[in-house]
């Protein structure tokens, strides 16, 4: 099927239902509106020479026009390349070229950038969506009236429906084409694994523009018939607020904002009773930061695992085993998708129990790089995509992910994964945060190297004692650099290489 059929399949018949509201302004877009506007959309786009096949590139912060962006773009028989609004006006520029976007739809606080770009790459059509002086506004063209598109008939296993990039953090990202049967299936899957309903009110506090919060959070969730609400950028209180407010039932999370709840005092202040479950992903969790913020927001905080080439998600806690999951663990295979853990150096399959690099396959996993076919054949073998990260298994398929491989720091041949020291670290009362990267060491090759944020002045040698009592000696960190906060990108990585160049 075609990814906006199915998701908004019954959403007509929920009518005056709130599909997206806005925290930050309180604008609220219906189950009618989104289709309607939808479909005034495609044509719109159709309009301005959009054609089957094509690419849209949608630059927005989280607000109800984006889904309404989203979902044009598919009706008009385009796929969505969404843009992260941080990146600079040299990367954007790159992104548009490298999808070869025909049309740009920028929000209005970052229109001044989309613009620029969009004219050094040597686009025409741009919309802005809000009010913009002297320039094509996307409301006033979704407002206009116009005929409703052909019904499409977009091949579901080959038409892209989606262009996201990855995030970038282990190199250059890289266009990742998912097509619509990638999508569906992995919005299947989800639902399957969770049930979610019309009952549920979702908090979007993490991007629309990355994989996560478009299927997971924005997809999922339309699909669910449930009411999403927006915050344009996560902040404690206004999440706090919204989910007081709304009566937010299912939290998507990432573990700075897990980070925050666990250390945050302003929770008291807020009712959050409302709150069912949450869901943790992007980047490892540590337990105890998860157990601590679980105690305040009184709820459990369950894992995800996935990547954006798998649509993105592979494995998740399903609900009837949320109560028995250990902790750490990213959940269980979703349904219809299969796992290996392959020895990096011999290619084969690792004893059982042992850890592995994670490859993964299934529905939902890409169709590969954007022109790029060497990367493709360097991460996908026979439909197995490589995820790059270090993975066990125990005997119930419960899946706990060690590191990185391109992360791990090879001390005289031992592996170290920051994540564990990371944790270590976390653990300590006065630190706030933590990242660790390799660095050089004249006898190791290279050793781990922490930056800290602290809440009040620690020497640094207590931090190296701290972690020399807990892990073994070959794991030591060799030197703390503090500093004001760790560089983390809008979904929650760490950002291991602006640390490593500062
Ligand atoms: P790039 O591939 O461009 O270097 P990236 O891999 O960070 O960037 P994404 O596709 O956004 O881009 O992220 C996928 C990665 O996120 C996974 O490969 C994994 O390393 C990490 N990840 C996702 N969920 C979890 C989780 N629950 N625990 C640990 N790591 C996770
Ligand atoms: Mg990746």
């Amino acid at each position: 099927t075609h990814l906006s059929d199915h998701v908004l399949a019954d959403a007509r018949l929920r009518g005056q239902k709130e599909a997206v509201i806005d925290a930050a302004t309180g604008e609220v877009l219906t189950y009618q509106d989104l289709v309607r506007d939808a479909d005034r959309g495609a044509a719109a786009l159709a309009a301005a020479g959009v054609l089957p096949g094509d690419v849209v590139a949608v630059m927005s912060h989280n607000q109800p026009r984006f889904a309404v962006a989203v979902h044009a773009t598919l009706r008009a028989g385009a796929a969505v390349s969404p843009l992260n609004p941080a990146l600079t006006v040299g990367e954007i520029v790159k992104q548009l070229m490298d999808s070869r976007a025909r049309v740009l739809l920028v929000a209005q606080p970052f229109a001044n950038k989309g613009l620029e770009a969009a004219q050094r790459a040597g686009m025409r059509e741009v919309f802005v969506i809000g009010t913009y002086p002297e320039h094509g506004s996307w409301d006033e063209l979704v407002a206009g009236v116009l005929p409703a598109p052909p019904p499409l008939d977009a091949d579901p296993d080959h038409a892209l429906a989606a262009l996201p990039y990855s995030s970038g953090t282990t190199g250059a990202s890289k266009g990742v084409m998912l097509t619509h049967r990638n999508i569906v299936a992995n919005l299947e899957q989800l639902r399957l694994a969770w049930q979610m309903s019309e009952k549920d009110v979702l908090c979007a506090a993490l991007p629309f523009f990355h994989i996560y919060g478009l299927t997971i959070i924005l997809n999922a969730g339309l699909l669910a018939g449930a009411t999403i609400v927006t915050l344009p950028r996560f902040g404690l209180r206004p999440f706090l607020g919204a989910v007081q407010r709304y009566g937010v039932t299912r939290g998507h999370l990432a573990p700075p904002v897990v980070l925050d709840l666990a250390q945050a005092a302003e929770i008291d202040e807020y009712d959050v009773s409302s709150m069912r479950t949450a869901v943790s992903g992007a980047a490892p969790l540590d337990e105890e930061l998860a157990a601590r913020a679980e105690e305040r927001i009184g709820c459990v905080i369950r894992q995800g695992y996935g990547m954006t080439e798998a649509s993105p998600g592979t494995h998740c806690v399903h609900d009837e085993d949320f109560p028995v999951t250990p902790p750490g663990s990213v959940g269980r295979l979703l349904p219809d998708t299969e796992a290996r853990l392959v020895d990096p150096g011999s290619g084969m399959d690792v004893e059982p129990g042992d850890a592995g690099e994670l490859w993964v396959r299934g529905p939902q996993v890409m169709a590969g790089y954007l022109a790029d076919s060497e990367a493709t054949a360097a991460t996908l073998t026979d439909g197995w995509l490589r995820t790059g990260d270090i993975a066990r298994v125990d005997d119930q398929g419960n899946f706990f992910v060690v590191d990185r491989l391109k992360e791990l720091i090879k001390y005289k041949g031992y592996q170290v994964a920051p994540a564990e020291l990371e944790a270590v670290l976390l653990a300590h009362p006065d630190v706030a945060d933590a990242a660790v990267v390799a660095v050089p060491h004249p006898t190791g090759g290279e050793a781990p190297k922490a930056f800290v944020v602290t809440g009040r002045a620690v020497a640094p040698q207590e931090l190296l004692d701290w972690v020399a009592a807990r892990v073994a000696p070959y794991k030591r960190i060799r030197s703390v650099e503090f500093i004001d906060a760790i560089p983390k990108s809008p979904a929650g990585k760490i950002l291991r290489r602006k640390l490593k160049n500062s």
